[in-house]
């Protein structure tokens, strides 16, 4: 095939096949319409890089299913890069648990493994136990090492971009880390880190209930309130990383002091902490978020009133959040989901009495789809999000390149 290496047509053609193989890192298993519509390129366009990646064995067929493609009955219409060029690997670091996956490029998990922590856990044994799970979910993947092309990390934390861990209730011994860096060093592959709540709504709006939207608003609801936006397939994450911290959207600025320092924050209302906290007093005894909503699922009326209260409180501060970047879906996870129509119906009926009518006529309240394994899987996206394209297909043809054009 003719290619052409010089001038402006060969870098905007190179960075074309660049952003179709950043489409497929995202979408998995797709058809040439959807990579068309994920990278506003052609139809014709990218049935042309499409298929100079497939002669250069980078993307191969798979049928309607996703399943590989056999040749003889349907013919092949979707695409997908080739599943061993690549592999991520994911970690959530939960309030109590340590997740670890490992998925390859059509994103399949390899491998899996979850371990329960302590309450309060530090950021130093943490990321040795995380390593030694990577290390045999690698093993059990029978993935080779240098196929792997880094590590995604989750948090439930604020992450500046410098990749410092801001002061978080949750994990407070994190503070003033640079996780993703000790990870590195640890295991001798690139890392980054990321919000929990943000890598949840990575996850969601590519494989969970906002595939195909065009903005979408995850909420992470448990013991505190985040909130992740993807804008146009995106994470939108502000100057400094921070954005999306819809649980201290101030809903009363004579209300409680919230440990950021504000008054009346959303969390103090609706948080798990502070419902948990609240029925702890009504029941005399010490209750978590996880009781109150196996309580409120057998019928108790004063954990159903709480969640139910929540979810109103909650639908206030993502009315606001619908007048001002009015989103296509929002998704509902964290453990506090789990609540379902208890927590959403309020919710859904708050966001329609106060956000604008026509910011409500585009919006549709959704739970996740992902469960507890969204911000998991948010991790791996993080790391097809982020890694560079040295693997992504470039390198190989940049070597053919330069060995045609022997330029002094
Ligand atoms: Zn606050």
């Amino acid at each position: 095939m003719e290619r052409e290496e010089s001038g402006s047509l060969g870098s905007l053609r190179e960075f074309n096949r660049e952003r179709v193989v950043q489409a497929l890192r995202m979408l998995g298993v797709a058809s040439r319409a959807e990579v068309a519509r994920r990278t506003g390129l052609s139809r014709s366009t990218v049935s042309s890089i499409v298929a100079e990646l497939q002669e250069e064995g980078f993307v191969v067929d798979r049928d309607s299913d996703g399943r590989p493609a056999t040749g003889g009955g349907r013919p092949p219409a979707m695409i997908a890069l080739d599943p061993s060029a690549g592999l991520a690997v994911g970690i959530d670091f939960g309030k109590r648990h340590l997740a670890v996956a490992v998925a390859d490029l059509s994103h399949e998990i390899l491998a899996e493994a979850w371990r329960e922590m302590p309450n309060d856990y530090g950021a130093a044994e943490a990321i040795e136990r995380a390593a030694e799970l990577v290390e045999g979910a690698i093993a059990d993947s029978g993935a080779p090492r240098d196929r792997i092309l880094g590590v995604g990390m989750g948090l439930p934390g604020p992450v500046h971009s410098t990749g410092t861990v801001g002061s978080s209730a949750i994990l407070p011994g994190w503070a003033g880390t640079k996780a993703a860096d000790r990870m590195t060093e640890r295991l001798g592959m690139e890392a980054w880190l990321g919000n929990d709540a943000n890598l949840g709504g990575l996850a969601e709006a590519t494989w969970g209930s906002g595939r195909g939207c065009s903005t979408v608003v995850y909420l992470k609801l448990a013991t505190g309130i985040g909130a992740g936006i993807v804008i146009g397939g995106q994470l939108f994450e502000g100057a400094g990383g921070t954005a999306g911290e819809i649980g201290h959207t101030s809903l009363d600025e004579t209300g409680d002091i919230c440990r950021c320092g504000s008054r009346g924050c959303l969390e103090t209302y609706a948080g798990g902490a502070a419902i948990a906290a609240l029925l702890s007093r009504s029941f005399n005894q010490e209750l978590e978020i996880e009781d109150v909503l196996r309580r409120a699922s057998g019928g108790d009326p004063a954990c159903r009133r709480a969640l139910a209260e929540a979810g109103r409180h909650i639908g206030v501060a993502v009315a606001n959040l619908c007048n001002l970047v009015n989103p296509e879906r929002i998704i509902v996870g964290g453990s506090m989901g789990y609540a379902g129509d208890l927590l959403l119906d309020p919710l859904r009926e708050s966001v329609k009495l106060r956000a604008i009518p026509s910011a409500v006529e585009d919006v549709e309240v959704v739970l996740g789809e992902l469960g507890e394994r969204a911000e998991l899987l948010g991790a791996i996206a993080l790391v097809l999000h982020e890694a560079g394209p040295a693997w992504s297909g470039r390198a190989p043809v940049m070597q053919k390149a330069a060995t045609a054009d022997t330029e002094p």
